[in-house]
């Protein structure tokens, strides 16, 4: 049995009482979360339950054509009012470069198919959440009402620590 299969046959039990169906698509808590698809991050770390915040998720947490156009969304189609962005320790792009990236996966499909124009690699996790966050606060379709603040995960311990403006 593959882990689908699995996933299909613990979706029959659950959906026997579907307890998620009173939840609304509005987050409860007026919160959007971007944050990356590390497994260690979830939103029991972050005291959130399900339908309580919108949680946009991309390897990084990454600001990108697509994370802002969910960000848009969320806050004029869904309510939200508060932005988080959440990069962490230990992140799979901190340890390679654009190059490295783009060269190893090249070589092991032997081919340079379509690819993604970045991977957004970096090495200073601080600093990438202060470009996130610029990237944000510079929008001028994200409105100066709406909170963005940015933080930095630590794998090891579970805290979150604010990155402040320079
Ligand atoms: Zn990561």
């Amino acid at each position: 049995m593959s882990v689908i299969d699995e996933v299909l046959a613990a979706n029959e039990i659950y959906a026997r009482t579907h307890e998620l169906r009173r939840l609304t698509p509005r987050p409860e808590r007026k919160l959007a979360i971007l944050t990356c698809m590390d497994t260690r991050l979830s939103i029991l770390t972050m005291g959130l339950k399900t339908g309580d915040a919108h949680i946009i998720r991309n390897a990084g947490g990454i600001v990108t054509d697509d994370s802002l156009r969910s960000l848009v969304v969320s806050h004029y189609l869904l309510g939200t009012e508060e932005f988080m962005v959440i990069n962490h320790t230990d992140c799979g792009l901190m340890h390679s470069t654009e190059e490295d990236l783009r060269t190893r996966i090249q070589n092991r499909t032997g081919t340079a198919a379509v690819a993604p124009a970045f991977f957004y690699a970096f090495k200073n996790v601080d600093e990438n959440v202060r470009h996130q966050l610029q990237k944000l606060r510079t929008h001028p379709w994200i409105p100066e009402k709406v909170a963005i603040r940015g933080f930095v995960y630590d794998v090891t311990t579970g805290l979150l620590r604010e990155i402040k403006d320079p």
